[in-house]
Order: structure tokens, then sequence, then C-alpha cells
């Protein structure tokens, strides 16, 4: 679990800015759920057998509850969809998310145990065409962030009964030749069979090649979906590669599949940016109405790792710099006058010298100092100081504002220009 200093939270405020942004142009509305859940929540929601839930969650009782941090942010999304019964409400729903999960994983370059996801659910539309249109989002976000190298990884699991059908086929495959996988996947055989498909382990990699394709079992519905799917993304010219070993590691995925990697010289070639599916069961097992959908979660760690988006301007634009203390309250005043003209700016309420005045506004960005000296303040007037100009001017202190305001836009350091775009 990390902290994150002012250093950095630029770059972070900056990808959280786009994305809310990315997300409020497709319509999508900000959810925010709690951060603890009961535990059987995740349980039914994710699956009994999958490494997050048997392995990975932080789980504690309190008095009779049985309680987890969350891993991920879907089961909180569609219980609370369900709690507050939005699906009579509106047809279509479309929730963004931004926040902490919790996994105990073996932290290392990219894997924490505390990490931000920024993410997003559909419920109520099962067509292709939401599948595309999420999927084309996902890659003009990552476009816009600047991240390098962007590629889409598809599959299509199809749906429960397409699952059972492929299960047995793989099971029966997998049991004579069960001596050659690693020990994990050998047990992976009776609980979760699926999962040995995208094992990293050479040996299961070995058996796996002529295992049966979940494909061959796609039932109609299911083939007509993906092909529509990528005939969507293909007129919308957003490129992807079909990988039929494609699984990922949550149970409750149905149909649509995708997972979305770049900047691999960051990353490493395994490491995911994106993952997301079609959930179309899971809000009807958690026993809300039978409604269709899908969703996604980015690793905001990840992200910054591969985006090169760059920090915005730190720092302030101005300082006040009153000369002894005598013109500090004068100097309090002044400051107020600039925040509310919307200058990011700061007193120096210690009374220093204007020599140790400027050492400071150049250390903290300002351009624009100040000066409230003894005669300033007889007279009602203040020196502005443009670093980078190198110019002075002495102005009645209403004046100061516009001057300052005008210096910075004229500099390009606009108002707006602290906002990350
Ligand atoms: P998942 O919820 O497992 O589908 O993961 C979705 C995305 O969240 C991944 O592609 C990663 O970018 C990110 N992610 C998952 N687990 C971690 C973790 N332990 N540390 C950092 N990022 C993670």
């Amino acid at each position: 679990m990390n902290d994150v200093l002012p250093e950095e939270i630029g770059r972070w405020q900056r990808v959280e800015h786009v994305y809310a942004r990315t997300l409020s142009l497709n319509g999508f509305r900000e959810v925010r759920t709690p951060y603890v859940e009961p535990t059987a929540l995740f349980v039914r929601a994710i699956g009994e057998t999958t490494d997050v839930v048997e392995k990975e969650m932080y789980s504690f009782d309190h008095h009779d509850d049985a309680l987890t941090l969350r891993p991920e942010g879907t089961a909180g999304a569609a219980r609370a969809y369900i709690e507050h019964g939005v699906q009579a409400r509106e047809p279509v729903t479309r929730w963004w998310y931004a926040g902490p999960m919790f996994r105990a994983e073996r932290p290392q370059r990219g894997r924490y145990r505390q990490f931000h996801q920024l993410g997003a659910e559909v419920f109520g539309d099962g067509g292709p065409g939401c599948d595309a249109e999420m999927i084309d989002m996902l890659v003009s976000l990552l476009v816009e962030l600047r991240v390098p190298d962007v590629e889409v990884f598809l599959n299509s699991l199809g749906g429960p009964g397409t699952r059972a059908l492929h299960r047995e086929a793989l099971v029966s495959y997998l049991t004579p030749r069960a001596a050659s996988l690693s020990p994990y996947s050998q047990l992976r055989l009776q609980t979760n069979p699926l999962r040995i498909l995208d094992s990293k382990d050479p040996r299961d990699q070995e058996v796996v090649l002529g295992a049966p394709s979940i494909h061959d079992f796609l039932d109609a519905g299911d083939r007509e979906h993906f092909a529509r799917l990528r005939e969507y993304l293909d007129a919308l010219h957003t490129p992807y590669t079909v990988d039929a070993r494609l699984v990922r590691g949550l149970d409750y995925y149905t149909r649509t599949l995708f997972e979305i990697k770049g900047a691999h010289d960051k990353l490493g070639a395994g490491s995911t940016l994106v993952g997301g599916g079609r959930y179309d069961s899971m809000v009807a097992g958690l026993g809300g109405p039978d409604v269709p959908a899908i969703g996604f979660a980015a690793g905001l760690e990840r992200l910054l790792i591969a985006s090169e988006i760059t920090a915005p301007s730190k720092g302030i634009d101005a300082l006040v710099a009153p000369i002894g203390l005598a013109a500090v309250g004068s100097g309090l005043e002044l400051a107020r006058d600039l925040r509310r003209g919307g200058i990011r700016c700061e007193v120096d309420t210690r009374g220093s010298s204007l020599k140790g005045q400027l050492r400071r506004a150049n250390a903290l960005g300002a351009r624009i100092v100040l000066i409230l000296g003894e005669s300033e303040l007889a007279d009602g007037v203040v020196q502005v100081k443009d670093l980078e100009a190198h110019l002075q001017e002495r102005m009645a202190r209403g004046e100061a504002v516009r001057v300052v305001l005008d210096r910075l836009v004229a500099a390009s350091r606009s108002v707006d220009s602290r906002m990350p775009t």
C-alpha cells in the first residue's frame, strides 16, 4: 500500500480528470459505493473458486458481520443498482467509479495491495453495439492519455450453457493429461478448469495447446453477438486481436471479454491495463432483476506507468511579499483579493527580507511578486514585479488583481490552465 505524495499527485489528477470527462461525454454518471461490503457479496458475485476470493480478499469479522475490503468495483455497483431499484426508473444505466481496491497479492511493479481502479458499468443493454462502444471509448481514452502501443484482445465465453459444455470437454481433455500439468493447475482441474487456459506456467501452456476451444461451443446467439461486435469494431476502425484463450480471473463473465494492453516496454507484455466484459447473469444471480450488464476496470497506477502525460505546472502564480511584520496584515488582504480573482498565491507571513522572499518566489515557481514595503504601505500602493519579463510597476492596490491576471494570461498561464486537461 503506497503513499502518493504531492510531487506525484499532479499526474494522478490529470488522469482522473481526463477519465471523468471521457465518461461524462459518453453519458456515464459517477457512483460512489462503500469500500467495505459483506463478504458474501464478493463470494457470490466473483465466484468461490477464483484467486481473488480464495486468496486475495482482506476479510474480517465484526460482531456478527463478515466483511471484506472491496477487491473490485462491479459487485458493489451491482448491489447498489439492485438495492436502489434503479431498473424501475431507467431502462439503461451507465455508471462510472474511481477509487481504491484491496487485494492481498504479492506486491511488484504495477501490482499493489491497495490500488486504484477507474471503472464503469452499463446495466440494461445486452447488445453488441454497447460492447463495441465501450471498447472504442477505452481505446480513445488511452490514446488521449498518451499510452503507446495500445492493443485490444477480445474473446467470447458464451452464456452459462456454453460454459458448462466447454468445461465438460475441457475436463475430459485435461484429466488424462493431469500429470503433465503444474501442481496448482492439477488442483484447478477440479474447481476452476477454465483458469488453466490462461496459466503462465510453461507446463500448462504446453498441455492446453490442443485443448478444446470455447469457440466450438458457442451457441447461435453467442456467435451472432460476437460477429456483430467484431463488425462494429471493424466499422469504427478499432483494431483488436481475437484470443480464444483469454479467460480472466473473475467468474462472472458471459459472452464478451476483453483486455487492453499497452506500453510493453514499461509494463512488460503480461501486464494488463484494462480488463472487462459482460456479466449478463450477475444481477439476477444476486437477487436483482434479469438485466444484462457489461463493465471494465482500468488500473490507475498502471495507467500512470504507461502514460506519457506530464504533470501540470506546479506551484503558485504569485507571492505576496510583505517586507517586515507591519505589512503582513495588508499582505493577507491583498492575497485574499488575488485568490478571489482566481490567482494562486501565497503570502510570506514571516515578514522576511526582500531577498529572502524573491528566493522563495523562485522556489515556489511564482512568476509575480507583489512587494509591500514601508513606503508602499504608507502610500496604499504595491510594487508588482514580473520575474520572467523583468519588469516592475508601482500601482494602486485595487489595480493589482487585474494587472497580475493580464500578465499571467499574456504569459499563457491563464487561470484555467492550472486545471488538468
Ligand atoms: P481485474 O479487476 O482483476 O479485472 O483488473 C482490472 C485492472 O485493474 C487490471 O488490468 C490492472 O490494471 C488493475 N489491477 C488489478 N489488480 C491490481 C493490483 N493488485 N495492483 C494494481 N493494479 C491492479
